[in-house]
């Protein structure tokens, strides 16, 4: 497969060229095709949903995994462990990153961190910061288009990595299957630095670095939390929270939170919970993409911004 140098090039390729690369998991390809979707430009956005069009039969056969917790507690440490787990398994599996940051800097806060470098590393697996833009709604508008591009691409997970910052957490619920909080061993919610509401969208909640001296800590920490669920109601019909253990940096409890994950799934989509969690998720999309729209036309309207000029 041709190697593409710039957007530029891109844009003389047909979306026919582009699908296919795609579809053949070229991951340079993807990428380009995902930074056609998130442009600013309609022309580029238009070339990059053609190719989602031809795509799309392809999407929606992953697991779609939320990740979320404060900055510090190991979440790209984790993904690192769990993304290793899945590739020995013989898996593909791609990570996006969504970082409220990196629209307001132009850069990402992720950026001069090293993340992830065994995971970038490896053939089957793609890493995508993905910067919320403009979004009005919080997470990154064009998140779930670029999920069903890394589906079609052959990943078998893809796992949504939230930066810490309130209404995205929330949202990523919103793109997922199943939805992990992550802590780190000691204090409560407000300690760990999450989100009301957080805890209770959760369908696992993991305590990381459950390793050396803080092993005790981390049992605790997870007995604390299983006692606070024991109060909720699952969010997951048929499921039932878990806390579970784990140590990213010595990989231990990978595999049995993998296995959660799977029982998830299998359940779900046994009650049939799996289905229609992913319809309602559709039109929650539809309807943010309409009120995104609409803002959208609503400030270009040369009216509105005379009306505008003369208000301020
Ligand atoms: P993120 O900000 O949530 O993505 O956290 P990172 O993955 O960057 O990890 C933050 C810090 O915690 C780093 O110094 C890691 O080395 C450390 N860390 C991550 N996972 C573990 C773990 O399982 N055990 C211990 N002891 N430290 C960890």
């Amino acid at each position: 497969m041709k190697k593409f140098e710039t957007s530029e090039k891109l844009e003389k390729i047909s979306a026919e060229e582009l699908a296919k690369g795609v579809l053949s998991g070229d991951r340079g390809i993807l990428a380009r095709v995902i930074t056609l979707i998130e442009s600013s430009s309609r022309e580029k956005r238009k070339l990059g949903t053609e190719v989602l069009e031809k795509v799309k039969a392809y999407a929606g056969k992953s697991i779609r995994i939320a990740i979320t917790g404060a900055p510090g507690v190991g979440k790209s440490s984790l993904i690192e462990a769990l993304g290793m787990f899945l590739i020995r398994a013989g898996k593909k599996i791609s990570v996006l990153t969504i970082d409220p940051t990196s629209s307001i800097s132009g850069g990402s806060i992720l950026g001069d961190k090293t993340r992830m470098e065994r995971l970038a590393g490896e053939k089957n697996a793609f890493i995508r910061p993905t910067p919320t833009g403009d979004s009005l709604g919080g997470i990154a508008a064009r998140t779930r288009e670029v999920i069903a591009l890394c589906e079609a691409a052959g990943s078998d997970a893809v796992i949504i990595e939230t930066v810490g910052a309130g209404q995205i957490e929330i949202e990523a619920r919103y793109a997922s299957d199943v939805y992990i909080l992550v802590l780190q061993p000691g204090g409560g919610d407000e300690l760990q630095g999450i989100k009301k509401g957080v805890v209770e969208i959760s369908d696992l909640i993991v305590v990381n670095k459950a390793d050396g001296d803080l092993e005790s800590e981390a049992k605790l920490t997870a007995r604390a939390y299983e006692e606070a669920l024991s109060y909720l109601k699952p969010t997951t019909e048929g499921w039932r929270v878990k806390t579970l253990l784990v140590s990213a940096l010595e990989e231990k409890g990978i595999d049995k939170l993998w296995a959660e994950i799977s029982a998830l799934i299998s359940i779900t989509r046994a009650n049939g919970f799996f289905q229609k969690r992913r319809k309602e998720q559709i039109a929650y999309w539809v309807d943010a993409a309409v009120k995104d729209g609409l803002i959208e036309r609503f400030f270009r309207d040369s009216r509105i911004l005379k009306a505008r000029r003369e208000l301020i």
